[in-house]
């Protein structure tokens, strides 16, 4: 029987610090060295080869071509591995892991990213288990078949979709949440999967795509908010996507001058998206009237999509039909990589 190969590619955060033995401060470690540091990857029973970057960067750092790198990374050895374990700090990991399930699709490997909230260095870190299981969850079949088939994150006995999480707390162990979708793996004495709840690749062939187009606009409201400002902002920026971040079920408060402004741009030019400011359920724009007013001036709902993947899928999209607006509204709210109900 071959054992199982599992690429690690470690890009920086958090869980890749270990203390220096004479100067006692942390600093990143050499991954290429990675089963001297954590000796328990030896009993797994799998082949781990590591991938670092150079410049390990913090994730706040990330960009596309960061996200182009790590794609890269993995398109290239695809066909080599039977499982990828990227390592990221926790910030923006959520982010990352929305972009990496655009960019491949049709998987038929696991694609894990985790980190930890404590140094591998430190006595107390959660990046040890974190990165054990993740790598073991990499490596595990049935029936021949990698049991994950999809972009996840795992975190604190916790695997998620990916495209589905958010961060939610800087220094709680289960700093993941993923409200509209239920956990992908339980982890405890044993680790029990959510069968019915994964995706599967199928036979399809891998599709892989690493562009993005930057011309996204975030718009936060809130009581007491000038809309007469956010008009301005609206119409001097150049982005072509404006996200609306909306109230509850998707409302906004009624502006004439605001409904008329989108409804005239909402045709040509601009692109408006309505995400809610709740992090758990969707957006439906015909429940109340302060939302049915932006869903006839032509906002598109976002659904239950985290704003972390309408961001990036929006970046997505805007490279995919630059020039055709309906085909990137009809793409929106399709479902992709399962990252809408
Ligand atoms: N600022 C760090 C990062 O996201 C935090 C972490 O790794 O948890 O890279």
């Amino acid at each position: 029987m071959t054992i199982p190969k599992v690429l690690l590619i470690y890009t920086g955060g958090t869980i890749g610090m270990i203390e220096d033995p004479i100067v006692k401060s942390l600093k990143p470690f050499n991954f290429n060295q990675i089963t001297n540091e954590i000796p328990e990857l030896n009993k797994l029973n799998c082949q781990i080869d590591a991938l670092a970057f150079q410049n390990p960067i913090d994730s706040s750092n990330i960009n596309f071509e960061i996200w182009t790198q790590i794609g890269d990374d993995i398109f290239r050895n695809y066909d080599e591995y039977d499982g990828f374990v990227v390592l990221h700090g926790t910030d923006t990991m959520s982010y990352t892991a929305s972009a990496l399930s655009l960019m491949f699709q049709n998987l038929s490997k696991p694609i894990i990213l985790t980190g930890s909230q404590l140094p591998l260095g430190q006595v107390r870190t959660d990046g040890k288990e974190n990165l054990i299981t993740a790598i073991e969850i990499a490596s595990m079949k049935r029936n021949k078949k990698a049991i994950i088939q999809e972009v996840a994150i795992y975190f604190e006995n916790q695997l998620f979709r990916g495209n589905r999480t958010t961060k939610v707390s800087a220094d709680h162990f289960d700093a993941f949440k993923s409200y509209n979708y239920p956990t992908l793996a339980d982890v405890g004495v044993e680790i029990n999967f959510n069968y019915s709840h994964l995706l599967s690749g199928g036979s399809k062939e891998l599709y892989y795509k690493n562009k993005f187009d930057p011309g996204v606009l975030v718009v936060f409201f809130y009581p007491g908010i000038v809309v007469k400002s956010v008009i301005e902002i609206i119409k001097n920026s150049s982005s072509k996507v404006i996200v609306l971040m909306s109230y509850g079920s998707g409302n906004l408060p009624t502006d004439k001058n605001l409904i008329q402004f989108i409804k005239s741009q909402a045709n040509s030019k601009k692109i408006f998206l309505n995400v809610s400011q709740c992090i758990a359920g969707k957006v439906e724009q015909e429940k109340y009237e302060t939302g049915l007013n932006l869903k006839k001036a032509g906002v598109v709902g976002s659904l239950d999509m985290t704003l972390e993947l309408v961001i990036v899928k929006s970046m997505f999209l805007l490279n995919k039909y630059p020039f055709d607006n309906l085909k990137f509204k009809e793409n929106f709210v399709t479902n992709i990589a399962g990252e809408l109900s």
